[in-house]
């Protein structure tokens, strides 16, 4: 067990090391992100018997077959804690088929109704188990604080993932007015005992400046160790505690197909997946390479074209590309960090090549690959993109035809299918329930333009009435649970703070303060 060891990709740590290692780290010292040394193959018969278990049980399996070095009774117990139920479909991510060839996977069933649960819905229970078996060893002997900055989304997955984790609390910090109604009182209604929310004065941006800051202060991480026995983490998408969940929803998915009769085991499907931080697709990319039977993989980007200009031409280039807010927000991105993985993975593992295109990108703010990496990447890549009006016209256009609800993000990936389609199947990722993006879901469906305002009827009503009405208006299936119920929940959570590093750590010693005199 757990003769699997994780390499990062620079090159520049000098040993090698366990699951639960680079797990706790996160980022790879140096700079690199981790990768597993092997991955394993999977034969074409134990995909397909996937099918027969359980959710929980194909994800451990998938993590025994990545021989994690974690005891397996010890996976099984986390897996049943992480997909046992917590989610409103048995099915963890059920799949809806548009037609024969179409299949939608939803992966937005989990308790912040986006798909982020899938892999913070696991991550800190291995986070926390990781931990502790560090301690075990004498390799540790302190507890940890997650602080996050969000924009919205990854703040509440995160919040409801480590809520009540044992030997770890979690701090988030989100833009105060910055955030959607229903992404205010996701959050400022969280429960849990180790968990505390702050709005920011300020915008994203300055949060996530404060957060880094507070991070790379070595005074007050002496302080928190001394005093509180607490590190600082982040647990963040690089962490490949994130992407194995994420592999292991791709297989199962082909499982499921060959069992409901959609494809005969063997048959090739393209997958496609609405890209942000490119660690859903490379969750996709590994799941292949781990053999199951997906051909292409479609590359789907808004108006933050980037990786699309990248997957047609072999130069990634930042330096005179505009930021464009979209109606799909977690694909504004314009650095995306997990391409670093799969850079690493289509040179042959060449951390020197990778090396030099980071510091490019730092220095340049653009790169360019050489012709081999490229051809390799048009083997199993193809992108296209997708503007805002495009994206809302697509979501009332698969309403019209199929009477099926889309969010913006996997509007934008349905479109794309379309635009690139060959003859395979297509799994199409679909990465969030409508009624978490009511207000351009109601733009689509009424003809109003991206970023026109809502008549005023419309926009004085509450995040949960609006999705009442656009539920009214296209009879679809009820709103998930913790959606709806949003406006009678108490507020727990109604700080705000200023910008900025002080601000931010003399928070966090306030919030774990309190949590040591309930404690004691
Ligand atoms: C995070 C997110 C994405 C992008 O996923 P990446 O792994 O960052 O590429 C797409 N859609 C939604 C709804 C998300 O929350």
């Amino acid at each position: 067990m757990g003769k699997n060891l994780y390499v990062d990709t620079r090159g520049n740590c000098k040993q090698a090391v366990p699951f639960t290692q680079a797990v706790i780290d996160g980022l790879a010292h140096g700079g690199g992100l981790y990768v597993p040394q092997t991955v394993p193959t999977l034969s074409l018969e134990q995909i397909v018997a996937l099918a027969e278990k359980p959710y929980a049980q194909r994800a451990a399996t998938i993590y025994k077959a990545f021989d994690v070095d974690i005891p397996e009774e010890t996976i099984d117990d986390l897996m049943e804690k992480a997909y046992g139920n917590r989610f409103d479909d048995e099915a963890i991510g059920p799949i809806t088929s548009l037609d024969d060839s179409t299949h939608v996977l939803e992966l937005w069933h989990g308790p912040t109704s986006a798909f982020k649960d899938m892999a913070l819905q696991c991550l800190p229970w291995f986070f926390s188990a990781s931990a502790q078996l560090l301690r075990d060893r004498g390799e540790l002997d302190h507890e940890f604080l997650i602080l996050v900055a969000t924009s919205g989304d990854t703040g509440k997955a995160a919040l409801e993932g480590f809520c009540d984790v044992p030997g770890v609390s979690i701090g988030v910090t989100y833009p105060h007015g910055g955030v959607s109604d229903i992404q205010f009182k996701q959050m400022a209604t969280q429960a849990g005992s180790n968990v505390h929310v702050w709005g920011v004065r300020g915008n994203f941006d300055d949060c996530q400046t404060g957060v880094k800051n507070v991070f790379s202060d070595d005074e007050f991480a002496k302080k928190l160790l001394d005093e509180y026995s607490i590190a600082l983490s982040s647990a963040n998408s690089i962490n490949w505690g994130r992407l194995l969940p994420q592999v292991v929803y791709y297989v199962s998915a082909y499982s499921q197909l060959v069992h409901d009769g959609k494809i005969k085991a063997g048959d090739l499907i393209d997958v496609c997946v609405p890209t942000g931080n490119f660690g859903n697709i490379l969750a996709a990319w590994y799941a292949k390479q781990a053999g199951t039977p997906i051909d292409m993989l479609l590359c789907a980007s808004n108006e933050n074209r980037v990786l699309t200009d990248f997957i047609n031409t072999g130069t990634y280039d930042i330096s005179d590309r505009p930021f464009v807010l979209t109606p799909s927000p977690s694909m504004d991105i314009l650095v995306s960090s997990n391409l670093e993985r799969q850079l690493f993975e289509l040179t042959g593992r060449n951390a020197q090549a990778i090396t030099n295109w980071m510091d490019d990108l730092r220095e340049k703010r653009a790169f360019r690959i050489d012709q081999e990496t490229f051809a390799r990447i048009r083997e199993t890549f193809i992108s296209d993109s997708v503007d805002s009006a495009t994206c809302l016209e697509t979501i009332k256009a698969a309403f019209d035809e199929h009477n099926y609800l889309l969010d913006p993000h996997t509007a934008v990936a349905y479109r794309v299918a379309q635009n690139l389609r060959g003859a395979n199947p297509v799994l199409i990722a679909s990465t969030a329930h409508w009624a978490k993006f009511g207000i351009n879901v109601y733009r689509a469906l009424h003809g109003i333009a991206p970023g026109e305002a809502l008549p005023d009827e419309v926009a004085a009503l509450s995040g949960c009435e609006l999705n009442e009405l656009i539920a009214r208006e296209t009879n679809a299936s009820p709103i998930p649970q913790g959606l709806a119920q949003l406006d009678s929940k108490p507020i727990r959570f109604a700080d705000v703070i200023d910008a900025g590093a002080e601000s931010i750590r003399k928070a966090a010693l306030e919030f774990l303060d309190e949590l040591s005199a309930e404690r004691a």
